[in-house]
């Protein structure tokens, strides 16, 4: 009796669902997960980027309350004294300046930056040099042009890609080894000392001139790219 049901069972279990039929349902599975995994991954790279920018803005707020209480005086970097040293009684904890990841870095590698030069290595964000000088001290009242001029941006942090290079990622300049990084899609995110933010591309014009100009906002002088690298350094470094 038992043995009559179980075979009935078999045989009721083969007419439903032949081997062919599940080969083309886990097939049919994998081109749906196949065309929603890019969409997720996208949704994933957006809601990172707004909470980059989020961080950006906080960041903001701290610098204008420090501008203020230290009578314009910015937090420059001279000294390896940087900015977010300067900002710990207006954004206290680490969390803040360290939130921009490339990947998936674990918090074993970016557990919040430690003092002094090395702890820079673990910084999310620079400031431009351009902006918040490491050579002197600056007021506020001195930045022309305070709306084209980068203050805070994404950058390139050598413990995130897991490179042994003792990148300075509180600073991000125009040129040389503290470069913005583009880790969203391309772009990065930039916060500009008037306080409107937005995310740009790696290239903003042709060549290395534009890309320094966008950092101190000169881009109405540019012409062309430069001809040689005393171009843009003895006319335009200066002039900023
Ligand atoms: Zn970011």
């Amino acid at each position: 009796m038992n043995m009559k049901r179980s075979s009935k069972k078999k045989a009721d279990a083969s007419r439903n669902f032949t081997l062919i039929e599940l080969l083309i349902v886990i097939s049919i599975i994998a081109i749906l997960a196949a065309l929603l995994f890019p969409a997720l991954n996208k949704a994933r790279l957006s809601a990172r980027k707004t909470a980059c920018m989020n961080d950006l803005r906080q960041i903001h707020t701290a610098f204008a309350m420090y501008v203020t209480d230290w009578k314009e005086w910015l937090p420059s970097n001279p000294g390896g004294d940087y900015y977010m040293f300067k900002l710990k009684p207006y954004l206290p904890g680490t969390k803040v300046y360290t939130s921009c990841r490339l990947s998936n870095v674990p918090d074993s590698v970016l557990n919040g930056y430690e003092d002094g030069y090395w702890g820079t290595r673990n910084i999310s964000f620079g400031a431009s040099i351009y902006t918040l000088p490491v050579s002197s001290y600056r007021k506020y009242m001195d930045i022309t042009q305070p709306s084209r001029k980068i203050l805070f941006g994404d950058s390139q942090t050598s413990k995130q890609s897991g490179s042994t290079l003792s990148n300075n990622a509180a600073i991000i300049t125009y040129a040389g080894y503290y470069l913005p990084d583009y880790r969203h899609g391309g772009e990065a995110n930039f916060i500009f000392v008037d306080g409107h933010s937005r995310p740009a591309k790696k290239i903003w014009g042709s060549g290395m001139l534009s890309y320094y100009a966008h950092f101190v906002g000169i881009t109405h002088l540019l012409s062309g790219p430069p001809t040689s690298a005393t171009y843009y350094d003895t006319f335009l470094i200066p002039n900023f």
